[in-house]
């Protein structure tokens, strides 16, 4: 291949590299994606897409095993892991395939191959240079781990985890943020015994206190074991198992330990720093709107300091091909954008949580409501405790939402056009939602914060 240039050249063909050469070839710019691995990155090879294929096989397994409460005989009569990372692999070859062909379709240029950037327009794969108008960064993230512990034989990472070759007796998760519930629910659902450690004071600490608690409750009637508020000092493995010691002297043992402490950018020897741009601990730093403070250069997705979710990837793919276009794009700030944990029950939100209100309106100027699933038909149709919050400006708009319970995740969309469209309870009350859906948990929320509740006590 010949020294080439396009108007953009894109590194790395994740989430959000991949979107952005979608969105900009769709605006007419000449557009290059550059990929070391597979097109799709870790979201769909190994994060998002696995994760979710694992839970469903688990969701699978706990349908069938409480199957005599809803007057079915079914129970669980092993779990063929190699069936479930067939499901897996399957489905992520199917969608690997789709996406190939669908950048394909677009007429855009793949290179395949390991890009450093050696100039502000410049990308050198092997002895190619490849140069453009504007470059844009999205080499994504890494499994983190902690000083000291070194990942190998039976401490294992996300990764690992997903292709891990048998059901395993005892597992600690080192981590009670979204991936350790994750990893948590689907061993429990195949019988594993689970311990997650969590330094911080509750599981899934950035969520909404009160949901927090609710999933401790129901990961604790689960039989999921956590430790909540000590940190780890140190672990120590053999051919056999792992033993994972506290730093108040407990001590846990288990055939591995899962390591879910977080994700890192993955930026290291790319020639990033060498060119001038702005980073701080290995991630890259952008104005709002994705620029670097080196002029043509710009960073998306899990590099960029904030959520690290592939729809934010997407959006922010999207949102710089409009605004190289000149579209003058709208900010969609990180706590607008939805998260969901897609463990058993699930969580999700999107604003901001009834602390964090408080202190940017005042706690006197919020007033919040918790919806109990226990009020909705279909909730218990599908035997899910739980609940919907959200938080209102007085007199003012919806500020955050906030759920726990089966399906919850589906729900997350009306959450969040009504955070982003700043919509007032008054305003979304009047809507109908279809009975018995979990979606009237949303209405009836609306209902009691616009003071005319229907079901809400
Ligand atoms: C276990 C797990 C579960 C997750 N579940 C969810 C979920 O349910 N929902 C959700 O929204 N997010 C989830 N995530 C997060 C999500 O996967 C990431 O936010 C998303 O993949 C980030 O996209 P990205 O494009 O920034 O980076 P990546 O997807 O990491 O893509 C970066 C790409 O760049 C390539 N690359 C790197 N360096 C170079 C180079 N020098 N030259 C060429 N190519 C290079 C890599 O090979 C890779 O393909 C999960 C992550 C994990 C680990």
């Amino acid at each position: 291949m010949a020294d080439q240039k396009f108007d953009i050249v894109v590194l790395g063909g994740g989430s959000a590299g991949y979107a952005t050469a979608l969105r900009a070839k769709q605006l007419g710019f000449d557009v290059a994606l550059i990929e070391k691995d597979k097109l799709g990155g870790t979201c769909l090879h190994r994060g998002c897409v696995p994760t979710k294929a694992l839970l469903h096989s688990a969701e699978i397994a706990d349908v069938a095993r409480e199957g005599a409460a809803y007057g079915i005989q079914s129970s669980v009569a092993g779990i063929d892991i190699a069936g479930v990372l067939g499901f897996k692999d399957k489905l992520i070859d199917g969608k690997f395939k789709g996406l190939q062909g669908l950048l394909k379709a677009n007429g855009i240029t793949v290179i395949a191959g390991e890009g450093r950037l050696v100039s502000p327009d410049t990308v050198q794969v092997g002895s190619d240079r490849i140069t453009g108008t504007h470059i844009v960064l999205a080499t994504g993230s890494y499994s983190r781990s902690l000083p000291g512990l070194s990942i190998g034989g039976r401490i294992i990472t996300s990764e690992e985890a997903l292709e891990l070759a048998e059901v395993p007796n005892k597992v600690i998760i080192l981590g009670g943020g979204v991936i350790g519930v994750e990893f948590a629910s689907v061993w429990r659902s195949f019988g594993v015994d689970v311990t997650i450690v969590e330094a911080l004071p509750h599981l899934v600490p950035n969520e909404e206190e009160s949901i927090s608690k609710q999933l401790e409750r129901a990961f604790r009637k689960r039989g999921i074991d956590f430790s909540l508020g000590v940190r780890f000092q140190s672990a120590t493995q053999t051919d056999s198992g792992v033993t994972v010691t506290l730093e108040n002297g407990t001590e846990y043992s288990a055939d591995y330990l899962l390591v879910a402490v977080g994700r890192g950018p993955a930026t290291q020897g790319l020639g990033f720093e060498e060119v001038g741009i702005e980073m701080d601990r290995g991630f890259v730093l952008t104005n709002e709107r994705l620029a670097t403070n080196v002029p043509g250069v710009y960073a998306v997705g899990d590099i960029v300091p904030g959520l690290q979710l592939a729809h934010r990837g997407y959006q922010q793919g999207i949102f710089l091909a409009e605004e190289l276009a000149g579209l003058g794009p709208v900010v969609v700030e990180d706590a607008n954008i939805p998260k969901v944990t897609y463990c058993d029950p699930e969580v999700a939100s999107v604003g901001l949580t009834e602390a964090k209100a408080a202190e940017k309106y005042g706690a006197e100027n919020i007033t919040s409501y918790e919806y109990n699933l226990a009020g909705n038909a279909k909730s218990s149709i599908l035997g899910t405790a739980g609940s919907v919050k959200a938080v209102r400006l007085n007199d003012g708009p919806v500020l955050g939402v906030h759920m726990i319970g089966a399906r919850v995740g589906e729900l997350v969309g009306e959450a969040q056009l009504i955070v982003n469209w700043e919509a007032y309870p008054e305003d979304v009350a009047p809507f109908v939602h279809g009975h018995p859906t979990q979606n009237e948990t949303i209405g009836e929320t609306m209902l009691k914060l616009a003071g005319k509740p229907l079901h809400a006590i």
